[in-house]
């Protein structure tokens, strides 16, 4: 049985859409084999460069974990927010911030310490997984 693979006139369209249709992080590895799996012959150097160029305009975030292993997911980087990311299943969840303005204010009255940024990341089981 031969194999049909569909070549991409515009790989940045198909990468655009693994990334759209999946709310988690993906990296350029997982991004690759999904096009694959699709028969949509798409190289992965040209998935790392269209992940390049789709965060340095913004439009995707990214996310480094302790292995230094880069991941990316659409949402807006702009507009400050936090994640809550299932363990099991990947699935992410946009959480306001809100609960931060409390706890800065106790860490100036407990600490003397001026909060003027912070990264949260929270982790747990999404509400299919539970
Ligand atoms: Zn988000
Ligand atoms: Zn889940
Ligand atoms: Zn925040």
């Amino acid at each position: 049985m031969s194999e049909r693979i569909e070549y991409v006139t515009r790989p940045r369209e198909e990468i655009a859409g693994v990334l759209r249709r999946e709310r988690r992080f993906l990296s350029a590895a997982d991004i690759h084999a999904r096009l694959s799996r699709a028969r949509a012959r798409v190289a992965l150097s040209t998935v790392y460069r269209t992940l390049e160029y789709l965060h340095g305009k913004g439009e995707i975030t990214e996310r480094v974990d302790a292995a230094g292993e880069a991941s990316y997911m659409f949402c807006e980087p702009q507009r400050h927010h936090h994640h809550a990311i299932c363990r099991t299943c990947g699935k992410v969840e946009d959480v306001d911030c809100t609960a931060v303005d409390s706890f800065a204010r106790e860490l100036r009255k407990l600490h003397g310490f001026t909060l003027d940024d912070h990264a949260m990341e929270f982790s747990g089981r999404c509400r299919a997984c539970r």
